[in-house]
């Protein structure tokens, strides 16, 4: 008997229809004779509606509340699963991430995944339950609550499936499986048979949100076989995700995400000096910014002066406020710039290395558009182009056409536009 983790995203469970949908396909892989361990999303939008009703009562909600709230959300659907479940005739049981025993760092709404107990679960597989595993929490020290980060329930599954070494993790969602780029966005994206984890965590980074990131990273060094599959069509493989060494690489190319979750901030007139970027950044630091993409202008002005330039996410606005005045108090600054209008469009692929000429083509394709590169950033199988937003569909379409990402077949996506 193997044992197979599935887990059920936000619109796979968004009404009671489509919970006895997710309640057949389960049964389903327990006739194929495994045990099963189903982590499940919120229903539908109600993630997003937990975080607006805070928002109506505050600015500044507290970190440790917002987990107590949104972590509801996933309490709600695995109950009726397991109820569906038991309508059906199989016996099935529902846990939180506290009664499992998943825990995380002492963090909120970020927290990573540390430990996962796996005696409770054990026992209920042992006498024939379906357990079903509310996704997105875990606890910390004393029993706190604390949640993943929004789309974390792919991680909860991922590591579930790797501390009960399962045979393999399955993420159905809204979509068939893995595109060459969002199939609603553009529409002839192509399905992936097969994607490499290391192609897949780029991706994912930088802005393609069928996946959290965490959950490839996850995998990665267990070598968890993962599909992304479609709960609408449960015949239909999807994607597996595998080992780049296990795979033929015949394009360069194999995706491109657009992210625009993020704004560019421009530090002027700093004067070229050493230590003058590690004081910038250690007051980032400081705050907990994450930075993404860095350039600094080469000085050749009189001044002795050049410009740095940063991309930050955009709910870290506030945090860039309040440091304002101590970053023209320590570097003097003559200016500071934000610029909110902007669009990270990526190409990744694992055959783009040691393959000259990718960049070029990029910038080529971006220059015909007449598209303005206002930053770029590389890996060794990822290349960033920081363009403003307006041209963001333009962009995607010319890069997927140029690197044969785009096909004939109209993509089927099933779920509403997220919020
Ligand atoms: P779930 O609620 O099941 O976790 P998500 O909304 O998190 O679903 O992820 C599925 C969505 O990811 C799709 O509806 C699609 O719009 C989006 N997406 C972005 N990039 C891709 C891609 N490369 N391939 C497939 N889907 C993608
Ligand atoms: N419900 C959470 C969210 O909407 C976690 C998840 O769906 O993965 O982000
Ligand atoms: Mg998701």
């Amino acid at each position: 008997m193997g044992l197979i983790v599935q887990k059920f995203g936000g619109t796979s469970v968004a009404d009671s229809e489509k919970i006895k949908n997710v309640a057949k396909a389960v049964i389903k892989e327990k006739l194929n004779g495994n045990d099963v361990i189903v982590v499940v999303s919120a229903m539908g939008h109600t993630t997003d509606n937990l975080v607006k009703l805070a928002f109506e009562i505050t600015n500044k909600p507290s970190e440790r509340e917002m987990d107590m709230l949104l972590s509801t959300g996933e309490q709600i659907s695995m109950s009726l699963l397991a109820m569906a479940i038991n309508e059906l005739g199989y016996k099935a049981i529902s846990l939180t991430g506290l009664q499992v025993g998943i825990k995380t760092e002492n963090c909120h709404m970020c927290a990573r995944i540390l430990d996962i107990e796996t005696t409770r679960v054990k026992k209920h597989l042992s006498e024939g339950n379906i357990v079903i595993i509310a996704g997105f929490q875990g606890v910390c020290e004393d029993n706190e609550i604390t949640t993943l980060g929004r789309g974390g329930s792919d991680t909860t599954a991922v590591a579930l499936a790797c501390a009960f070494k399962a045979d393999r993790c399955d993420i159905y969602s809204d979509v068939e499986g893995v595109y060459t780029a969002d199939p609603r966005v553009i529409k002839t994206a192509q399905k992936l048979d097969v994607i490499s984890y290391e192609e897949m965590l780029e991706l994912a980074r930088v802005g393609a949100n069928v996946l959290h990131p965490r959950s490839v990273e996850t995998a990665k060094p267990y070598r968890m076989p993962m599909r992304v599959r479609s709960s609408f069509k449960l015949d239909d493989l999807g994607t597996l995700i595998i080992g780049v060494d296990e795979m033929e690489l015949n394009k360069p190319v194999t995706g491109l995400a657009c992210d625009s979750s993020q704004i560019r901030i421009v530090i002027c007139d700093i004067e070229d000096k050493p230590g003058n970027a590690a004081k910038l950044f250690n007051l980032l630091a400081s705050q907990n910014l994450s930075v993404d993409m860095i350039i600094q202008s080469y000085a050749r002005n009189s001044k002795n002066t050049n410009d740095i330039a940063f991309t930050i996410t955009k709910s870290d606005v506030e945090k860039f406020n309040a440091l304002k005045d101590d970053i023209n108090k320590i570097l003097n600054a003559s200016n500071i710039y934000i610029d909110e209008d902007i669009v990270k469009v990526s190409i990744v692929g694992a055959g783009m290395i040691d393959r000259p000429g990718i960049a070029a083509k990029m910038f080529d394709i971006l220059a015909k558009e007449k598209i303005n590169i206002k930053m770029i950033s590389t890996s060794e199988i990822k290349i960033s182009c920081l363009v403003e937003k307006q041209y963001s569909e333009a962009a995607a379409k010319a890069l997927c056409t140029a690197f044969n990402l785009d096909g004939a077949k109209i993509a089927d996506v099933k779920g509403d536009l997220p919020v």
